[in-house]
């Protein structure tokens, strides 16, 4: 079972090598499924161009999963509660936890209209989950010996807005804030829109939150990101990142930087100097740069 991720063409293209790749290798008796993002976007250009994989599921039809397998193979059914719809948002029955910390989803999808981003065709529209089965999951997590939660979302700091949650993120953090056993919370993933200072506030106060920030910036330059339809420009992000710089001088900082863009790939030339020049001044702890889709690596 290969599972794909659709977000820029290396993963794509990485993902149809792992599927070639167990092709070659894969029992006479063995069935290939391909799930995950790419059979979600691309389900039946996968189909039609790689006739030898048995089953394609997009992530929207996992209910549908156990089925296919046990009607796929000559093996004994699976025995597993089977669903007719299945959000991954509520997938539970995770393996017990081997390390000190453990990923704990809060939200699936996103909503923002990034030109360079395929999460929203593929993860559709925010779901959050409610902030009592949060916070009744990071209690078991901590029962079992985590001892660092990392909340994870597409859009992390957008947490709450499609359910009755009017608190957002930070009260999620507060609600958060005395389980027992917990000694660390880490966000990974802000959207510059999504960072309020009630948000930057509790960061800085909960004593449990990582004095970690990881900024999406994406980008320094205001008429580029326009064209990515995000916010910003490298003012704006440096007010941000002062703002933090303030409010806890000893925080980490880590964002990630695009290079060009879908349309206009080597437009960015002009501005990766200031891009570079704001991580110098601003002093993020550490930076991601990757090139945008389309971009050859220099
Ligand atoms: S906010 Fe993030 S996940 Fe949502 S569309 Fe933009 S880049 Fe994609």
């Amino acid at each position: 079972m290969v599972n794909t991720c659709a977000f820029i063409e290396e993963a794509r293209a990485e993902s149809v090598e792992v599927i070639l790749d167990l092709e070659d290798r894969k029992r006479s008796d063995a069935r290939a499924v391909v799930i995950g993002c790419m059979a979600q976007r691309f389900g039946s250009e996968v189909e039609s161009a790689l006739p030898e994989v048995d089953l394609v599921l997009g992530i929207d039809r996992y209910g549908e999963l156990i089925g296919a397998l046990d009607r796929l193979t000559e093996w004994d059914p699976v025995g597993l509660r089977r669903r007719p719809v299945m959000d991954i948002l509520h997938a539970t029955g995770r393996p017990e936890p081997d390390l000190p910390y453990a990923c704990l989803n809060v939200a699936e999808g996103c909503e923002k209209p990034c030109t360079v981003c395929a999460i929203p065709a593929s993860r559709g529209k925010q779901r959050s989950r409610r902030p009592l089965e949060i916070r009744e999951e990071s209690a078991s997590l901590a029962a079992s010996g985590v001892r660092e939660v990392v909340l994870v979302a597409q859009d992390l700091a957008a947490y709450g807005r499609d359910i009755d949650a009017p608190g957002g993120l930070p009260e999620l953090l507060e609600f958060l804030g005395d389980v027992s056993g917990l000694d660390r919370l880490r966000l990974l993933y802000l959207h510059p829109r999504e960072i309020s200072e009630r948000l930057l506030r509790e960061m800085t106060d909960n004593e449990i939150v990582a004095p970690y920030f990881d900024l999406s910036l994406q980008h320094v330059s205001g008429s580029l990101l326009r064209k990515m339809k995000r916010p910003g420009n490298v003012e704006k992000h440096t007010v941000l990142v002062e703002r933090i710089r303030h409010l806890d001088p000893d925080a980490s900082l880590r964002s990630s930087f695009m290079w060009g863009s879908r349309e206009r790939p080597m437009r960015m030339s002009t501005s990766w100097p200031t891009s570079w020049q704001m991580c110098g001044s601003t002093g993020p702890g550490s930076s991601h740069i990757r090139p945008s889709p389309g971009h050859q690596r220099p």
